[in-house]
């Protein structure tokens, strides 16, 4: 029943809107109470075998878990570099998970608001924990942590250049930095990569009473150490939020971010099929892409078509 309501939520056919949008409005009363824990790192951080050991760990702690991807890939390549059903295995057979790769169409923003959906959908299916992966490129961290309570960002240590080509922004969004497989030989490069993105957070995003200070963390999904700490960093950072009044603003933050964006979905999508539009769309391309207008005098024109057909 789950698989089939997500399947309903994640569609876009134009008749399976309206009755996801019934769903939705039908189970809302019954949602909201699960924490939300988005998860991020490039391809090989090791995101998949973290899940499924910190996923078989959270079980233990009675918890149920959903695990969600949001793919940016899957839109354009049909390939995707999450959500291939073969992952986490081991949790993936416990009847306390449930695991959904990532909705496969459409525009990042389309899947994104699809997936906010999808929480909604497993919250009220009783989850009471909900793992949103995705992947460090493009825009879909940022839509990702618009979704979540917690944002974890995997990491590898590499040869003392952990912080050259990190995103400024990154560091912003996260509220856990797991330098991830600390193990083997490669457990002091990890604490030395933990100690410069602790000194780089304490510069970017200095600790006030009022604002959580992000962590640095060392984790290891094959010796299991870190786990707990992550857990316990995700409790803690959720009671911090909770005593300062912050959780729930969070949330309804997050809420206005989603309305204006569907909103701008669907203005998109009317633009696009607007007949007035239609009729200009491909000669305009033409144009643009041959340098005979330019981008912003074309972009006038299209607006001006959908205004004056409205
Ligand atoms: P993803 O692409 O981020 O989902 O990464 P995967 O979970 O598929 O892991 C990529 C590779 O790293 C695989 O070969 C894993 O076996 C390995 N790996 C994942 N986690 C760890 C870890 O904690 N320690 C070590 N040594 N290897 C790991």
């Amino acid at each position: 029943m789950i698989g089939r309501a997500l399947t309903l939520v994640e569609s876009s056919a134009p008749e399976d809107r309206h009755r996801a949008q019934q769903l939705v409005a039908a189970i809302l009363p019954f949602t909201g109470a699960a924490h939300r824990v988005g998860i991020t790192g490039v391809p090989g951080v090791g995101k998949s075998t973290f899940i499924e050991a910190f996923g078989l760990r959270l079980i233990e702690h009675d918890h149920r878990v959903a695990v969600l991807a949001v793919d940016p890939s899957s839109s354009v390549s049909r390939g995707s570099i999450l959500g291939d059903k073969t992952r986490m295995e081991q949790l993936s057979r416990s009847d306390d998970a449930f695991i959904r790769p990532s909705p496969s169409s459409g525009s990042l923003g389309g899947v994104a608001s699809k997936t906010r959906e999808s929480i909604l959908v497993c919250e009220a299916a009783g989850f009471d924990m909900i793992l949103v992966e995705t992947v460090g490129v493009g825009q879909s961290e940022t839509a990702v942590a618009d979704m979540v309570d917690f944002f974890l960002v995997l990491k590898l240590a590499g040869a003392g250049d952990e912080l050259q080509g990190i995103k400024r922004g990154i560091l912003e969004l996260a509220d856990l930095i797991a330098i991830n497989k600390a193990d083997g030989d490669n457990i002091q490069a990890a604490k030395l990569a933990r100690a410069e993105f602790e000194r780089a957070l304490h510069i970017l995003r200095p600790a006030t009473d009022d604002r959580w200070s992000p962590r640095v963390v060392t984790t290891s999904a094959v010796t299991g150490d870190g786990l707990d700490t992550v857990h316990n960093a995700i409790i803690e950072h959720r009671r911090f939020l909770e005593k300062n009044g912050r959780f729930e603003s969070r949330r309804s933050t997050q809420h206005l971010h989603w309305m204006w964006a569907l909103v701008e979905e669907g203005l998109r999508a009317a633009v696009r099929e607007h007949p007035e539009v239609v009729k200009l769309i491909e000669a305009l391309e033409r144009d643009v892409v041959g340098g005979r207008t330019t981008a912003t005098i074309a972009a006038e024109e299209i607006l001006n078509a959908f205004r004056v057909g409205e």
